[in-house]
């Protein structure tokens, strides 16, 4: 059976990743910055040298095309994302992009014809953490959000996705977003946390999702002088924001191991040493496997924030601006990378995704798998990322099995 060359994949992942290494060993390239700018360029040279075309469409996001025997067959489409959280790993998106790269370079060491086009894509901004929403390039793609929309959000020094794509200055073709079909889509992705690993299983076929809400509660207080304004006389609204936060930690610990929560992204005003702070936005969100209990959970969260704008004085709102799962997995395109896997000799299991990632909207747009490698770390968005190269390739075999049976 074909696969992967285990050195070639390790030594561009590796490659990569020294494209905004951290210190400690991790990588930031935040979405369309400089760093992501020379990784995307590294890519397109790769993509060039392997006599594909590349073409770029108007979100950003990168497709190279190898061409089938057959020009009326949709193509199949593999690939992930090459953006970064600011303290992220080398593996995160990178891994999915690189394993879909080793795949057409194995398609072409070998030769190898098939009916329908491969095509591998660089989806943009997938983590959202320079501009907000996440999974901007394949969410735009498939319609679920409007491209001016996407086009017009800011980054913290409010730079727009129009500016920062312009500054990038790419060359080649620019071509319309979306409005093609997939015959099908892979994605390969590291583990973003411990399952695999503590399972003993190599690859993690998924099957299902949590259920998130993201949610921002807003906090208005009173500025006032640090100083002569009395304790009892004080509208805070970070220390407002502060019970919040450990109130929505206590919401997903009661939970277990089936439920989520966080607050981790805060908006202050006015910032300052000397003053009372009177507004803050506390970014938060909510996840559970199942609809009862997150519909608790979120009930919970609201009765939070009645409660502190009660003791406290101070006004809190609660705006939801994104949700996500249940998913709608493919079971044939599930039984097709399990059957993959049989034949490498991999063990499987399946798995539930509990962040977003670029195959998750892809997924009511054409059959599409998304499957993991194990984590050795077992965390994820932070620099000790990583998976071993055996790991890797294991991930990168799978991936050219499964391209070239969808693909004929
Ligand atoms: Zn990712």
């Amino acid at each position: 059976m074909l696969k992967a060359n285990p050195e070639r994949l390790w030594d561009a992942l590796m490659e990569l990743g020294r494209i905004g290494e951290t210190p400690g060993g991790g990588a930031r390239r935040l979405a369309m910055d400089a760093l992501d700018g020379e990784a995307r360029a590294l890519l397109r040279r790769w993509l060039a040298e392997l006599g594909l075309a590349v073409a770029t469409d108007r979100l950003g996001n990168i497709f190279a095309r190898r061409e089938g025997t057959d020009p009326d067959a949709d193509p199949v489409v593999i690939g992930s994302h090459l953006d970064t959280v600011p303290t992220g790993g080398k593996f995160d998106g990178a891994y999915g992009v690189i394993a879909a790269l080793e795949v057409l370079r194995r398609m072409a060491d070998e030769g190898l014809a098939t009916r329908a086009s491969v095509e591998l894509v660089i989806w943009n901004n997938e983590e959202g953490a320079r501009f907000s929403p996440m999974t901007m390039g394949s969410s735009v793609f498939v319609g679920d959000v409007a491209l001016d929309f996407a086009l017009s959000r800011t980054d913290p020094d409010g730079v727009t996705v129009a500016q920062a794509l312009e500054a990038l200055d790419e060359p080649g073709e620019t071509v319309a977003v979306g409005g093609r079909p997939f015959a099908a889509y892979l994605e390969t992705h590291i583990e973003q946390g411990p399952l695999l690993k503590e399972a003993g299983k190599d690859i993690g076929v998924v099957t299902g999702s949590f259920r998130a809400r993201y949610f921002v509660a807003s906090v208005t207080g009173e500025a006032g002088h640090v100083g002569p304004t009395l304790m009892e006389q004080r509208h805070d609204a970070l220390a407002a924001a502060a019970e919040l936060i450990l109130g929505i930690e206590a919401i997903g610990r009661a939970r277990g191991r089936d439920g989520r929560s966080n607050a981790p992204h805060l908006e202050l005003s006015p910032n300052v040493r000397g003053v009372i702070p009177n507004a803050v936005r506390v970014s938060c969100d909510i996840r559970h496997v199942e609809a009862g209990p997150l519909a608790e959970m979120e009930a919970e969260l609201r009765a939070l924030c009645e409660r502190v704008a009660a003791e406290r004085g101070v006004r809190v709102e609660l705006a939801q601006y994104f949700a996500f799962g249940p998913i709608d997995c493919h079971a044939a395109m599930n039984d097709m990378v399990r059957g993959c896997c049989e034949e490498l000799g991999l063990s499987t299991m399946d798995i539930l995704a509990v962040a977003s990632h670029d195959a998750i909207p892809i997924m009511g747009y054409c059959p599409t798998a998304l499957f993991f490698i194990p984590s050795e770390t077992g965390i994820s968005h932070n620099e000790a990322e990583w998976s071993t190269p055996e790991q890797c390739a294991a991930g990168a075999d799978v991936l050219l099995a499964a391209t070239l049976r969808a693909a004929g």
